[in-house]
């Protein structure tokens, strides 16, 4: 399987053909396009740690910063046993895309340790949490680089490391780092936002195809936060989830599982399995739906498993979960494929809001958030939907298109090529 960096590089190769008419300096274009694929900079550091046993451990964490040409670095930090140098660098990537689709004024950014947090205790996973943010202080803050969670990590984490920051720097800054508790600076409804984010963009794809909610069956892969946000949401407004899975197995009811209750039993069991008829991670990715929502990690859908995808529509809430192979077969298909870079830009737009009234030192009600959520997304949507009518495009190339522009044109007022 070719590597997610890889996979980042070539989508932006993918849209600088059609791009290139629209530059009458070439060699400058191709230059940027050549710049654009590199990460600026790629932080590595072995952390040591003191384990509760006394003994020393030591754990690999990256940050990768892609480009800053609209804005601060932003984007997670990811605590998982698979994190590596290529995988920082490719979501970094799509980080800088991501923000540039839905015009939020950052460029892209990701951290992360090597690590299953679930073999330490509390104490260690926030000395590890200490450890690392004092190792990214130099290299971070409001208008350098502003962290976020990702996969294991969440508003606890982002505390831990706020306060490694702030007591290094020796005042408070919570515009640092985005997804922390309410009580700490946090926004209301960035818990949910990733998945109200996909929930928008649903709505507005469903207006433009003319289908009814009620009939529209979803899979959904990955039962975290997005995915049980994202479940929730359709389900409230009257789609049928018919199938969830986390990294134990899946569960599946033609007429529609009843999402809380799902999540009750993940949250008192550990996995989703118990409560319905159980299906196989690949049985849910090729079962019989309407939309299939992966949600959990990248590559899901690849060229061995995409043949017995049967699914009309994929709405990608997890970062890269289609590859390039699969996409070219699904897109033969007549498949719909609502890429990551919009879908689960809610995430990223909240934090944007964080960020904005820490800056600010306000509070925003919820229903403000939602409602600017909201707009941000419709007009992002719009946006593609119209390149992708006018240009006969994916839905992807018309993001990447649109965003890859606005970097580049970015990179050019600022003389960096
Ligand atoms: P999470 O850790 O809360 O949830 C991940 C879920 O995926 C878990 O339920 C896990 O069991 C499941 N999973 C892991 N491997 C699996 C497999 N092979 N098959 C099925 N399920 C599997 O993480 P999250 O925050 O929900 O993030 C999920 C995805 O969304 C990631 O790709 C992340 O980068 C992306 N994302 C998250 C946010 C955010 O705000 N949290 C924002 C943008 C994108």
């Amino acid at each position: 399987m070719t590597s997610a960096f890889t996979n980042a590089k070539r989508q932006i190769d993918d849209v600088a053909d059609l791009l290139m008419a629209e530059y009458p300096d070439r060699k400058l274009f191709k230059k940027a396009v050549e710049k654009l694929k590199r990460p600026q900079r790629v932080l590595r550091k072995s952390l040591s740690l003191r384990m509760d046993s006394g003994k020393i451990g030591s754990f690999i964490s990256y940050r990768s910063q892609h480009n800053d040409a609209r804005g601060p670095f932003k984007g997670g930090i990811r605590f998982h046993p698979q994190v590596s140098e290529d995988e920082v660098k490719a979501l970094s990537t799509w980080m800088s895309i991501k923000c540039a689709t839905v015009g939020i004024p950052y460029g892209g950014g990701k951290g992360g340790i090597i690590i299953d947090p679930k073999l330490l205790s509390e104490t260690e996973l926030q000395r590890l949490c200490y450890a690392y943010a004092e190792f990214l202080t130099p290299y971070i803050g409001p208008w350098k680089d502003v962290p976020a969670p990702d996969v294991n990590t969440g508003g606890r984490e982002m505390a831990w490391m706020l306060e490694a920051y702030e007591r290094k720097i020796g005042y408070h800054a919570p515009a640092t780092f985005t997804g922390k508790p309410i009580e700490l600076g946090g926004s209301l409804g960035r818990e949910e936002a990733t998945g109200q984010g996909g929930f928008y963009v649903l709505n507005e794809y469903l207006k433009t195809k003319k289908l009814k909610n009620k009939k529209t069956s979803i899979a959904v892969q990955g039962f975290g936060n997005v995915g049980f946000w994202f479940a929730k949401l359709a389900k409230k407004a009257g789609y049928k989830v018919i199938a969830v899975s986390d990294s134990s197995g899946g569960v599946y009811n033609p007429k529609g599982l009843d999402v809380e209750k799902v999540m009750i039993h993940k949250e008192k069991t550990g996995s989703v399995l118990g409560l319905y008829n159980e299906l196989t991670n690949d049985e849910l990715l090729t079962i019989n739906v309407d939309i299939l929502v992966p949600a959990a990690l990248e590559n899901a859908i690849n060229k061995e498993n995409v043949k017995n995808v049967k699914a009309k529509v994929i709405l990608e809430m997890a970062n890269g979960p289609t590859t390039p192979e699969a996409e070219e077969i699904l897109l033969s298909k007549k498949v719909d494929i609502l890429p990551d870079v919009l879908c689960n830009a809610g995430g990223v737009t909240v934090s944007y809001f964080e960020w904005v009234q820490n800056l600010h030192g306000y509070r925003w009600t919820k229903e403000h958030v939602n409602e600017e959520l909201e707009g941000i997304l419709e007009k992002a949507f719009t946006e593609i939907d119209n390149l992708v009518k006018i240009k006969k495009i994916s839905y992807r190339k018309a993001a990447y298109l649109m965003a890859v522009k606005r970097i580049i044109d970015a990179m050019i007022l600022r003389g960096r090529v």
